[in-house]
């Protein structure tokens, strides 16, 4: 009876301490951090074949965490990628193609950002890196939701010391919106992945209190190649090998400064690349391991990244996801976590939150991703485990170059082909013959996405893309 009593007297202490729980998740919602590389390959990280360089930090960040083997960049070219990671939507929609140069074009500012969603609920924001959604004063990220920025605007080999294109304008330095070193010489692009991470261990340290979202993306390991005094020659491989390494240092001191803060198990951190390697570069490029082609086109080479998320106690440690995943799907992912509303304009990307946490037969939402490039051409499509390539030309290296020297490029043209990606990653086998019925099904996945958002391979006019920002 006693016992019973005491039991009893206990429950409103257990009810206070669960409520105390409660209240504390919900008044900290968790900070995100995003490291989106720039050119880094599918096996440009130790647990995926990295050959001549180590990743520690990442390695370690995949065996706390979950590694994706089939995750996604929407487009195999910069800004188009970019724009898909930070909007949810397919390039298209959006208006983005290709890699901006300097120019009055950019992301829409009726757009809603990763950042702008997060705004939403009161989140800090600061991003550090290259931006490459539109570089004019009124299109940089401190207009599209967030607190803080220090990056370059876009590429680093946008700039008048470019071999092959000297004509380009200065390529400055941007802190806010101010140009804080108009003209960035190669000792200062050596000094850019340091100084990204030191910014966002700061933004770390200053923001330990309030919900954040902090986006780093590395100039590097894009050409021209620079890497600080701490990591030259640190490495068999050479140049590339000792960008990575230093691109994997500050993925160390970005873990490091969460720790340190108490912030480990209330943060998501995703790690990933752009898209592809630029292979055409030779030993200043890096892998795709066994996926076929890179940069530049929609074989698996150049739309497949390396892709790591982390997040201790909610994401489960030392698991391998091929669960198909797209950068569309983070801000719809994000947006639920923290409970903030979803863009009012459409997006493509779906919340992916049960596939990170790992739950039992959590699927890919999506009946299939489309991989747009160039001039808005729908160039593949994948449906589970089927892809099917659409009638293109595409680009192939046919000499390298090496120690910054830029090889050659040919082009070849493919057919309508299918490829079995569970088989054949490395899409060898065109099973278009054979599989007659998956081709019917997935031809007709692709009308659907042409008619919202067209093609230029079948001249299809979309009914739903919406426009770039254009400055007068
Ligand atoms: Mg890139």
């Amino acid at each position: 009876m006693i016992e019973l009593m005491n039991t009893l007297r206990l429950i409103p202490l257990i009810f206070l301490h669960l409520s105390l729980t409660l209240l504390a998740k919900a008044e900290n919602p968790p900070n995100v951090v995003i490291i989106y590389t720039d050119d880094q390959g599918y096996a440009d990280i130790g647990v995926q074949g990295a050959e001549g360089y180590t990743t520690p930090n990442i390695d370690k960040m995949a065996s706390e965490g979950t590694r994706f083997t089939d995750f996604y960049v929407a487009s195999a070219v910069c800004s188009a990628s970019r724009a898909a990671l930070m909007t949810g939507c397919y390039p298209p929609r959006v208006g983005i193609k290709g890699a901006l140069g300097p120019s009055r074009t950019g992301l829409n500012l009726e757009e809603e950002t990763i950042a702008e969603v997060l705004k939403k609920k009161n989140y800090a924001t600061a991003m550090f890196g290259k931006w490459h959604l539109g570089d004019h004063p009124s299109l940089l990220p401190t207009k599209q939701g967030f607190d803080q920025y220090l990056g370059l605007p876009y590429s680093n080999d946008m700039w008048p010391e470019n071999k092959f294109n000297p004509n380009w304008p200065p390529l400055p330095l941007i802190e806010g919106d101010k140009i804080i070193v108009p003209y960035v010489t190669g000792e200062i692009q050596a000094t850019l992945t340091t100084r990204y991470a030191e910014g966002a261990v700061d933004f770390i340290t200053a923001h330990k209190d309030k919900p954040f979202f902090l986006y780093v993306a590395p100039s590097m390991p894009h050409v021209p190649l620079y890497v600080s005094e701490k990591f030259k020659g640190k490495t068999e491989q050479g140049t590339y090998g000792d960008v990575i390494a230093e691109i994997d240092w500050a993925v160390g001191e970005i873990l490091a400064a969460l720790k340190e803060n108490g912030l480990d198990d209330n943060t998501l951190v995703v790690f990933a690349s752009d898209n592809g390697p630029w292979t055409v570069f030779g030993n200043h490029a890096g892998s795709t391991g066994p996926l076929r082609e890179a940069k530049g086109t929609s074989w698996e080479g150049g739309i497949r990244v390396p892709c790591v998320m982390r997040w201790p106690g909610t994401i489960p440690a030392g698991r391998v996801s091929a669960e198909p995943i797209c950068t569309i799907d983070l801000l719809p992912t994000i947006a639920k976590l923290v409970g903030a509303p979803l863009p009012e304009r459409k997006i493509d990307g779906k919340d992916i939150g049960p596939i990170l946490r790992g739950e039992k037969g959590a699927k890919n939402p999506h009946e299939y991703l489309a991989f747009y490039y160039g001039n808005n051409n729908l160039e593949a499509l994948r449906s589970g485990k089927w892809k099917l390539v659409f009638p293109h030309r595409y680009r192939v290296v046919t000499s390298v170059g090496n120690d910054g020297n830029r090889g050659k490029y040919g082009s070849k043209n493919s057919g309508l082909e299918l490829y079995d990606l569970e088989t054949d990653p490395s899409e060898t086998t065109n099973l278009a013959d054979k599989e007659p019925e998956t081709v019917e099904k997935l031809q007709a996945m692709a009308d659907e996405i042409r008619s919202e958002l067209g093609d230029g391979l079948t001249k299809t006019k979309g009914s739903e893309t919406r426009p770039a920002a254009r400055v007068k």
